[in-house]
């Protein structure tokens, strides 16, 4: 297992560039033969246009151990704080500190929402991500509504999902709304503590764009082309359910007075939890299995660290490269069903968490279940939180950004510490 700490350069700059303002699309119409002089000054532009430039930090670049994908070593934590900072902290962190809440649909992405979505979209809630030889899947980005936009209008991909033919409004609302959603757990819940992850959405990314290949489109009419490999290339979703009668999404939810520990594989079976994967890739890109790779690792993520007892994809009948996939990794045909609005027969196919394990001759092992994690960003594969609420001895967190996002919630942690009567919390 080796973890390259150099990061990659390339990956940064899609980074930068999705940091963009919504909607902004420059690739659309980029020659990848254009000068290094005229890009330099297409990222100064971008750069100008920034509300509020926030420095990016490098991601590490982890290299699975096998082709099969791995489980990467535990992300260390930015610890010292200096004392200054600690004060200014417990300024920000004071009882009456003004609670916002988190928008159930559309607004989350309006730019007047943005200052608040800054403080609950912590850096740990963006920087979850899954690495195969060729991709980076990663958190959806704001910059990447356009790129989203692309890929769920063009007719060859409709005709193989569910979703018919969205107008952008209803892409922007319901799609790259839910999936950064999906970052923040809280989102998806009203209440306190009520809410676990309920789905992983990744955005497919290439390590090197320039090693990727963009068919000319050929045969089929491709209406919204791409010309470069760079940024969001598609998408890969991991839905969570509990399914046993005796539980409830909550069940594996941060408790009122307890450290949040994350789930066992015991408590996921316990629960009946089950995933479900959906995907999409840029139709310019079918054909070098970029998507089997993706699909594999999120299959192995779910079995290997999440704990599911089953995961399921129920492609439409006429998707056959997806049905392809499904047969390729082990998930076999249940049943076929039209229970959906647009009457689409869909193949259900399934794999248990036993046969995975067996197909793969891999030891069923417990890395995650049962370590102290983060209650806001629920990052498991962070190290153990080191922000702990000084009001209470149960609250912990990655970071100050996520105890400042609980803090600020509205029905948040300040409503529900032991100790919401006192001034200032320390670490
Ligand atoms: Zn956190
Ligand atoms: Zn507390």
């Amino acid at each position: 297992m080796t973890l390259n700490v150099n990061g990659n350069a390339k990956l940064d700059e899609v980074i930068e560039k999705d940091d963009g303002e919504a909607g902004s699309s420059s690739s659309e119409n980029d020659d990848i033969g254009v000068d290094m002089s005229s890009l330099e000054l297409k990222k100064k532009k971008k750069k100008k246009k920034k509300r509020k430039p926030t420095k990016k930090k490098q991601q590490p670049v982890f290299i699975p151990s096998s082709s099969l994908g791995s489980i990467p070593p535990e992300e260390p934590l930015e610890s010292s704080e200096s004392e200054v900072e600690t004060s200014k902290w417990e300024e920000r962190l004071r009882k009456g500190t003004r609670t916002y809440s988190i928008p159930r649909f559309g607004s989350l992405l309006d730019l007047n929402y943005r200052s608040t979505l800054d403080i609950f979209w912590t850096s740990s809630c963006r920087s979850f991500q899954l690495y195969t030889k060729r991709l980076v899947l990663r958190q959806v980005e704001i910059g990447d509504t356009s790129a989203i936009r692309r890929i769920k209008m063009e007719p060859i991909v409709q005709k193989t999902q569910l979703y018919g033919s969205p107008s952008p409004g209803e892409i922007k609302d319901q799609f790259q709304n839910r999936y950064l959603r999906s970052s923040i757990p809280r989102a998806n819940s009203g209440d306190i503590g009520t809410s676990s992850r309920q789905e992983y959405v990744f955005g497919v990314t290439a390590l090197d764009p320039q090693s990727i290949t963009i068919q000319p489109g050929g045969s089929v009419r491709i209406a919204h082309r791409i010309t470069s490999a760079e940024g969001w290339l598609g998408n890969i979703g991991l839905s969570l359910t509990t399914t046993s009668p005796n539980s409830s999404s909550s069940s594996l939810s941060p408790k009122r007075g307890e450290i949040y520990l994350h789930p066992t594989f015991e408590q996921c079976a316990a629960c009946g939890l089950e995933g479900s994967m959906f995907y999409e890739i840029h139709p310019q890109l079918w054909g070098q299995g970029l998507m089997s790779e993706a699909f594999e690792e999120v299959l192995r993520f779910a079995m290997e660290e999440i704990g599911c007892i089953s995961v399921e994809a129920d492609p439409t009948t006429s998707n056959t490269a997806s049905i392809r996939l499904c047969t390729k990794y082990g998930l076999r045909h249940t049943h076929t069903a039209t229970e959906n609005p647009y009457g689409k027969p869909q193949m259900f196919h399934r794999i248990s968490k036993d046969e995975w394990f067996a197909r793969n001759g891999r030891e069923i092992k417990d890395v995650w279940g049962g370590k102290q994690v983060c209650r806001w960003c629920l990052n498991f594969r962070k190290a153990p939180p080191i922000v702990a609420c000084s009001g209470c001895n149960w609250a912990k967190y990655c970071s100050r950004q996520c105890q400042l996002a609980d803090w600020s919630l509205q029905g948040g942690h300040q409503s529900e510490c032991d100790h919401n009567q006192s001034s200032s919390l320390s670490p």
